[in-house]
């Protein structure tokens, strides 16, 4: 899943989809959709994993279509964490604890250093 074909250039949803992919050759990339109405109120969350079960048997992610971009990657790397988990059979309920925090820092080292190391727009 290594180096997707994306139609923008440096497209940051790319990198990180490419970063997963190295750290994990072996978990599929989930489907990602933006949906609308996630973050409805400040309590509601901004993207959340649908973990397979009768009704979708895919494990998919969820993000807000009013998040920011900047904010959308975050939160694609955040979801992503927790596909990892749940691939390597780790508690993915476990919310945020020491895997869950190792996880999201490798994919946002490997997202930084593609986003800075090649395809630079200055
Ligand atoms: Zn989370």
């Amino acid at each position: 899943m290594a180096n997707r074909i994306s139609p923008i250039e440096n497209d940051p949803f790319s990198l990180v989809a490419d970063a997963f992919g190295e750290l994990w050759p072996n978990t599929p990339f989930p489907r990602v959709e933006f949906v609308e109405g996630l973050h409805i109120d400040d309590d509601a969350p901004w993207a959340e994993t649908h973990i397979p079960d009768d009704d979708f048997p895919d494990i998919r992610i969820s993000i807000d279509v009013e998040a920011t971009v900047r904010g959308a990657v975050e939160l694609l790397a955040h979801e992503l964490a927790h596909v990892a988990m749940y691939h390597l059979g780790l508690d993915h309920e476990e919310n945020h604890g020491p895997f869950w925090q190792e996880f999201f820092e490798a994919i946002n080292q490997a997202y930084k250093a593609k986003a800075e190391g090649g395809n630079g727009t200055n």
